[in-house]
């Protein structure tokens, strides 16, 4: 069974693949087959040590596509935002708005060096 430090493991493997700058809770849940709050308890864990920044990804519910990235989506609960896929304007609510870890610049670096 996986813990917390294969998490750990698995967020530094990602932050030296260098195509990759984001990545969801979800998709680390699945890689390691751990349930999805403790991987969330600890990714904003590693937040806090400034290795990640949490975004949230605001998308379309008819494609998927990302329509914003922002910090802070309580703005945004019940606005429109157009889809240029859809050419259509979507209503966000809480269930198109899904949290996105991107590795810190910073912390790549270092990794990198050493
Ligand atoms: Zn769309």
């Amino acid at each position: 069974m996986a813990n917390i430090y294969d998490i750990d493991a698995y967020v530094d493997q990602i932050a030296l693949r260098s195509f990759v700058r984001s990545f969801s809770p979800i998709a680390v849940s699945k890689v390691l087959n751990l349930p999805l709050n403790p991987v969330i308890e600890r990714l904003n864990y590693l937040k806090d040590g400034k290795k990640l920044t949490l975004k949230y990804e605001i998308r379309c519910y008819e494609d998927s596509n990302i329509i914003k990235v922002v910090d802070d989506f309580s703005g945004f609960i019940g606005k429109k935002l157009y889809c240029k896929n859809c050419d259509d304007e979507i209503e966000v609510g809480l269930d198109n708005i899904f949290p996105v870890y991107y590795i810190d610049d910073d912390y790549r670096e270092y990794l990198k060096k050493n």
